[in-house]
């Protein structure tokens, strides 16, 4: 399973605690993110994760496109809701639509990721294995 991990910037350090906190279970998926999170994430944890550019560069084209190939099973996506930079309103869609489109589980929260890492540790979202295949 391929975990896509991003955060603005207001939500980078939640995300690093969030990763900190559930290290154990990251650990046994393949980790994927945008550059600037996944270097502040990888860090802090030690976990091993393909940094792609970083958001303002394409980092989260490349996720989307992914995102686009079926190929990422869950999206951990911290937003934040009150400085959203303009360029990235447009780009956030696209990720969220085509989380839509292949039924991609996404958290843009901390509360929803909490419940979503919980799932997936239990094997609620195995479904995605079978999908896949
Ligand atoms: P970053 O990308 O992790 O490279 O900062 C995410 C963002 O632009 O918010």
């Amino acid at each position: 399973m391929n975990i896509a991990i991003t955060a603005h910037d207001a939500k980078k350090e939640l995300m690093v605690q969030f990763c900190i906190a559930y290290c154990g279970i990251l650990s046994r998926y393949s980790l994927c993110g945008t550059g600037t999170t996944s270097k502040m994430v990888s860090e802090a944890t030690g976990l091993e994760i393909q940094r792609f550019l970083s958001g303002s560069q394409g980092g989260d084209q490349q996720i989307a496109a992914r995102i686009a190939c079926n190929e990422i099973d869950l999206l951990l996506f911290f937003r934040d809701p009150l400085n959203p930079k303009s360029h990235e309103a447009a780009n956030d869609m696209n990720l969220l639509r085509l989380c839509d489109m292949h039924n991609i589980p996404v958290a843009t929260n901390i509360a929803t990721a909490e419940v979503l890492i919980h799932g997936l540790e239990r094997g609620d979202l195995d479904w995605r294995n079978i999908l896949r295949d």
